[in-house]
């Protein structure tokens, strides 16, 4: 009998480290499913991204669209007149409540109609703002909530858990596809070529420095 090719079902989000996850799942699993949610962001070049990623590596790519965050939620990634902070000892004003339990909880779903139990996010503990949605212990416990609610034994993959920005940048050239880091959006403001001066440009541009890799990325 032919085994069952694996799959999977990866959080695409055209950001730097969901498209390095992209490039990780690519070696490891015969058959990938990417989801992109779009939940009111307010660059679009983010989805355009997302597309742009899926269709150079011909991975079939599933958008689904909530007003969910937008009605409930208040941050800087949803609303222009709410400024980019990130206080000492308090969640950054781009923190979105809720957004990978959600994310992950739809992934899930999508799994499970594809008859999968792979989901990857590119989440990540180590240089981050301090989400705690990106945290590990948050999602072993949401991985061991869906399986319960679905009754599947569902895995979540986080391959950048554990790993420094520098060093997912060096992960990416291992897996040889740094040139598509090219295409990822990270930019706070949305802007093509990218600010370089907000703290997500900041941070991506510190990575690359550490690694001691050029980023292919136009910055102002
Ligand atoms: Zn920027």
């Amino acid at each position: 009998m032919k085994n069952k090719p694996s799959s999977a079902v990866i959080l695409l989000s055209g950001g730097q480290d969901s498209t390095t996850c992209l490039a990780w799942a690519m070696q490891k699993f015969d058959e990938i499913f990417a989801l992109t949610i779009h939940y009111g962001q307010l660059h679009k070049i983010e989805l355009e991204s997302a597309k742009k990623i899926a269709r150079l590596n011909k991975i079939p790519l599933k958008i689904y669209k909530t007003d969910l965050f937008k009605e409930f939620t208040k941050n800087a990634l949803l609303n222009k007149e709410i400024a980019i902070k990130i206080p000492k000892n308090k969640l950054p004003s781009t923190f979105v409540p809720g957004r990978n339990l959600i994310f992950l909880s739809i992934a899930a779903i999508y799994a499970k109609q594809l008859d999968t139990t792979n989901i990857i996010t590119g989440v990540c503990q180590t240089d981050y703002s301090g989400y705690p949605d990106c945290r590990d212990n948050f999602i072993k416990s949401l991985e061991k909530t869906l399986s319960l609610a679905m009754e599947t034994k569902f895995k979540i993959h986080t391959p950048l858990m554990w790993l420094t920005k520098a060093e997912t940048v060096k992960l990416m050239q291992q897996l040889g596809k740094i040139g598509l880091l090219k295409h990822t959006h990270t930019c706070y403001k949305g802007k093509r070529p990218a600010c370089g001066k907000c703290p997500a440009c900041l941070l991506r541009l510190k990575g690359f420095k550490e690694a001691g890799i050029k980023d292919s990325l136009p910055y102002k």
